[in-house]
């Protein structure tokens, strides 16, 4: 089965509007060759119109990094579906574990937060991961299920065809640590697998499992060529055009 690589770049709290914008140029400069490999640069939210004006007329897509599930109402500092799809996104990174971890974020927001998503027609890229005291003591297989099972609680196949999937062991993320390509591959396995047996065949074929962590240059295309790695959701290497655009010519290339 062969899906079109997907590589997101996860800005985080950097870049001020202007060099925001510089960045989007760059990367919309210097990617006009990449047919084949999606491309989504998810800023801070304050960026979000700035850079849709750079991308609209590219095939660069464009995400927000987090949202709340209330349509509206007393709940100073949020930002809700609708406003982010005013901006012209078209995507949400939901549940990364910089959120899980210091923004108290659990399975069930993260499925509030994805239904809120879908409903206004954004696409989620919904982040799952052990830490490392969760891989030591041997239980990444059942963290990633709970984490799974419970993000995607309660969707249909329809909306899972909106979906893509982030694996991002929490010890490889900004750490410089990477998952080896056999670790990444024997998780990827596993959601796809956990994927299929919530909502079958047609849907686990068709989603998008990234790989998220310490992903750059030199790992990507070893990580990129697993049979279950469709793409790479990447942090550090992603806030300068030199290092995110060799990830996706890695993706173009195969
Ligand atoms: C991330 O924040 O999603 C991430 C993978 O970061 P890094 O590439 O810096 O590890």
């Amino acid at each position: 089965m062969k899906r079109n690589k997907v590589i997101a770049g996860n800005w985080k709290l950097h870049k001020s509007n202007t060099e925001a914008q510089q960045l989007a140029n760059q990367i919309k400069i210097r990617s006009t060759d990449i047919k084949n490999t999606d491309i989504i640069l998810c800023p801070p939210f304050t960026a979000l119109t700035v850079i849709y004006d750079v991308v609209k007329d590219s095939a660069i897509g464009l995400g927000a990094q987090n949202m709340y599930w209330e349509k509206s109402g007393a709940f100073t500092g949020e930002i809700n579906a609708e406003m982010i799809k005013s901006t012209g996104a078209g995507y949400v990174i939901i549940g990364h574990s910089e959120r899980r971890q210091y923004f108290a974020e659990t399975d069930e927001t993260v499925n509030k937060k994805i239904k809120a998503a879908l409903d206004e027609g954004l696409k989620p890229i919904v982040c799952v991961g052990e830490s490392l005291d969760q891989r030591e003591t041997g239980i990444t297989a059942q963290i990633i299920e709970t984490q799974v099972t419970g993000a995607l609680a309660g969707l249909n196949e329809q909306q899972m065809a909106e979906i893509i999937i982030a694996y991002e062991p929490v010890w490889a993320i900004g750490t410089g640590k990477t998952a080896s390509p056999e670790q990444a591959q024997e998780v990827h396995a596993q959601i796809r697998s956990l994927v299929n047996k919530q909502f079958g065949d047609a849907v686990s074929e068709n989603i998008r499992i990234q790989y998220g962590g310490s992903v750059k240059a030199e790992n990507a295309e070893i990580l990129l060529s697993q049979p279950d790695i469709d793409g790479a959701l990447v942090g550090g290497a992603c806030l300068k055009a030199e290092t995110f655009l060799p990830i996706i010519q890695a993706a173009e290339k195969l």
